[in-house]
């Protein structure tokens, strides 16, 4: 399993403002938030990137985007809105090879991002 701060995280070696956690999954607050609310959910097994998602996670991609809901009408940011999105390798701006996906929210989003 490759190291990150995320499996870090998971193991509890370092700390995060968790919002959420199941069997599978656990989201956090981001460290270096890109809206007033910035929340990833991250998977517990260590899936790389987006491109190494296997029929067999059909469920586990699944769960990710109820989380985001479920985070959404707990953190009260249903209503107004929000953003979920995955970067993907270099030109998808990844940066932490552990496959999560991100939840924006508390303020407008522009479009097409940047
Ligand atoms: P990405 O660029 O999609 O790989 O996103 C990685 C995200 O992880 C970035 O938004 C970082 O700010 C965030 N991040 C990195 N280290 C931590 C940490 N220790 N706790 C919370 N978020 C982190």
């Amino acid at each position: 399993m490759i190291e990150t701060v995320f499996s870090k995280i998971i193991a509890r070696e370092i700390p995060a403002d968790i919002v959420y956690e199941s069997d599978e999954l656990l989201a956090f607050h981001d460290i270096n938030p890109q809206a007033p609310i910035h929340i990833l959910v991250i998977t517990k097994q260590p899936i790389p990137t987006l491109n190494d998602l296997q029929d067999q996670h059909a469920q586990l991609a699944g769960q990710m985007l109820l989380a985001a809901r479920q985070i959404a009408a707990d953190l009260g940011f249903a209503a107004s809105g929000y953003r979920v999105l995955i970067n993907c390798n270099q030109d998808g701006g990844q940066d932490v090879w552990h496959l999560h996906l991100h939840i924006l929210a508390g303020r407008r989003m522009g479009w097409p991002p940047g």
